[in-house]
C-alpha cells in the first residue's frame, strides 16, 4: 500500500512551497488508495510551538488535505535512542567533541588551502582513553553519522537517475551536544517505522537523500522510493516573503477557494491543463508524479485569481449558501456568480438586487426612462420581463444598442456593468424596478 507523509516543522506557518509538497503527497496517496500521514518534525523544541502545529492542522483541513494520521517526532525519542544504540554498535555513529569555533577554524583553513570544507574525522582518531578523559572532564559529545565511500545512486521518480558522492560531504551531525536531534536521522527512523513507501519533496533534499539512503541501509531497511521536484519560484524569481509567506490565511482572506489553490498546485509545472474543478476527485484521478520535472514551476498569484474566478463561476448554491447574504436566493446566486472573482463579492452585487441603489440618471435620458417606466407598468411581469421591456422600447423609442441598454442598466442597478439584466431584473422585482426608473 502506498504510504506518503507530509513532514513540516511546526516552526512557522505553511507557505505555498510547503503546500505544494503537501498536495503532491496527498494526491499520490489518494490516487493509490493509500495513506497520507502528517508528521510534525518538531525535534527542535525551542522553535517548534503548539500554535504553529495547530496552524498547520487547520490549514490542511481548510485545504481539504486531511491526513489519515498524525505523528509527532517529539513523541518518538525512545525509538530514536534505540536506533542510535544500534548505529553506535555498528560503528556508524561516533561521538565528536569539537566546539563550533574549532569547526569553523578547520573550515577556514581548508578553504584557504583550496580544499573542500569537509569534516576531517579527527574524532575517529581519538583513543578510548581520550574519549573517557573528555567525558570525565564534562565534555558533551555531538554525534555524527559515518558515511561510507562510494557513489549513492537511485532512480528518482521525478528526476530519473541521481547520484550523490559522499566524498564531497561531511559526516552529518545527527544529534547535538545538548541531546537535540537534527532532522536527518529521525526522519529515516520514522520513514522505516511508518512504512513510508514514497518520499516526495523538493530538490533541496537531493543531497540529504544520498545520506539518508545510507542511513536506511545502516538500519537494515529498504528505502522508500524517492521523488524530488523542482522548487516553486515566484514570478519575480525565488519565492519571496510576500508570497503566501503568512500562510493559508492570506489566501483565505483574499477570497481564494481552497480547491483553487490545490488545483493550481496540482497542475503547475505539468503539461496538464489548469481547468476549474469543484472537487478533488479529478485531481486525484489524473495525478502522476511523472508529470513533474526538474524545472521550477512559476507560481503567479494572477493565475490563482483567474482560476478562482472560473471555479466560483461553477460553484453550486449549496456550496456557498453559508457565505452569502441572508436572504439571497439560489436564482440570485446563479445570476450573479458569472461576475464574481471571489464568493464574498456576492455581497456587493446583492445590493444591486436588494437595494437601495443610488440614482444614476443622466438628465439627457429623462424622457427615455419615463418611457421605460410607462412600458414596464403596462407589461405583464414575468421571467422574460427584460426582453419584453427592451423590445417594447425598441419600438416605442428610436434607441437601440448601448443607447438603449446602458441608461436602463444604470437606472436599474446604479452601475455601468454587472450581471445579465435578463437575470437581474426579475430578482429586482416590479415595485423596486419602477421606483428605480422614476426616483
Ligand atoms: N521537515 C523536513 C522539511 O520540511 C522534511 C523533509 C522531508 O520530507 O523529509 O524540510
Amino acid at each position: 500500500m502506498t504510504v506518503t507523509r507530509f513532514a513540516p516543522s511546526p516552526t512557522g506557518q505553511l507557505h505555498v512551497g510547503n503546500i505544494f509538497t503537501a498536495v503532491q503527497n496527498f494526491l499520490l496517496a489518494r490516487r493509490d488508495g493509500g495513506r497520507f500521514l502528517l508528521r510534525m518534525d518538531d525535534t527542535d523544541q525551542v522553535r517548534s510551538t503548539p500554535a504553529f502545529a495547530q496552524g498547520i492542522r487547520d490549514d490542511l483541513a481548510w485545504l481539504g488535505l486531511i491526513p489519515d494520521a498524525e505523528v509527532r517526532q517529539s513523541d518518538r525519542f525512545t525509538a530514536y535512542d534505540a536506533a542510535m544504540d544500534r548505529l553506535i554498535a555498528a560503528g556508524r555513529l561516533y561521538p565528536c567533541f569539537e566546539s563550533s569555533e574549532e569547526l569553523d577554524l578547520k573550515r577556514k583553513v581548508q578553504l584557504s588551502r583550496g580544499l573542500p570544507p569537509v569534516y576531517d574525522r579527527s574524532a575517529l582518531k581519538l583513543s578510548d582513553d581520550d574519549r573517557r578523559q573528555l567525558l570525565a572532564n564534562g565534555a558533551k559529545p555531538h554525534w555524527r553519522f559515518k558515511l561510507e565511500p562510494g557513489l549513492v545512486c537511485w532512480r528518482d521518480l521525478i528526476r530519473g537517475d541521481c547520484q550523490v558522492d559522499p566524498a564531497s560531504l561531511s559526516d552529518p551531525v545527527v544529534r547535538r551536544a545538548d541531546g537535540n536531534w537534527l532532522y536527518m536521522l529521525p526522519s529515516v527512523i520514522d520513514d522505516i517505522d511508518m512504512e513510508i513507501t514514497h518520499v516526495v519533496r523538493g530538490e533541496d533534499h537531493v543531497t540529504n537523500s544520498g545520506v539518508q539512503l545510507q542511513m536506511f541501509a545502516a538500519l537494515g531497511a529498504e528505502p522508500p522510493q524517492l521523488g524530488h521536484f523542482g522548487l516553486l519560484t515566484a514570478i519575480d524569481g525565488a519565492l519571496s516573503k510576500r508570497l503566501g509567506s503568512t500562510g493559508v490565511a492570506e489566501f483565505r482572506d483574499s477570497g481564494i477557494e481552497p480547491i483553487a489553490l490545490v488545483t493550481l498546485l496540482a497542475r503547475i509545472g505539468t503539461s496538464a491543463a489548469i481547468e476549474p474543478v469543484v472537487s478533488l476527485n479529478p485531481l486525484i484521478a489524473a495525478f502522476d508524479l511523472a508529470h513533474l520535472g526538474r524545472s521550477h514551476p512559476r507560481f503567479d498569484p494572477a493565475d490563482l485569481t483567474h482560476l478562482n474566478a472560473r471555479i466560483v463561476h461553477n460553484l453550486p448554491f449549496e456550496a456557498v449558501v453559508d457565505r452569502l447574504p441572508d436572504n439571497m436566493s439560489a436564482a440570485a446566486w446563479m445570476a450573479i456568480r458569472p461576475n464574481l472573482t471571489t464568493v464574498s463579492e456576492a455581497h456587493d452585487w446583492w445590493h444591486v438586487v436588494a437595494g437601495p441603489v443610488a440614482a444614476n440618471h443622466d438628465p439627457a435620458d429623462r424622457d427615455f426612462l419615463n418611457a421605460a417606466h410607462r412600458a414596464l407598468s403596462d407589461l405583464p411581469w414575468d421571467a422574460d420581463i427584460w426582453r419584453s421591456l427592451t423590445d417594447a422600447l425598441k419600438t416605442s423609442t428610436d434607441r437601440k444598442g448601448k443607447a438603449l441598454f446602458l441608461p436602463l442598466r444604470r437606472a436599474l442597478t446604479g452601475r455601468d456593468h454587472g450581471p445579465e439584466m435578463a437575470a437581474l431584473l426579475p430578482l429586482v422585482g416590479r415595485d423596486q424596478a419602477l421606483a428605480r426608473l422614476n426616483p
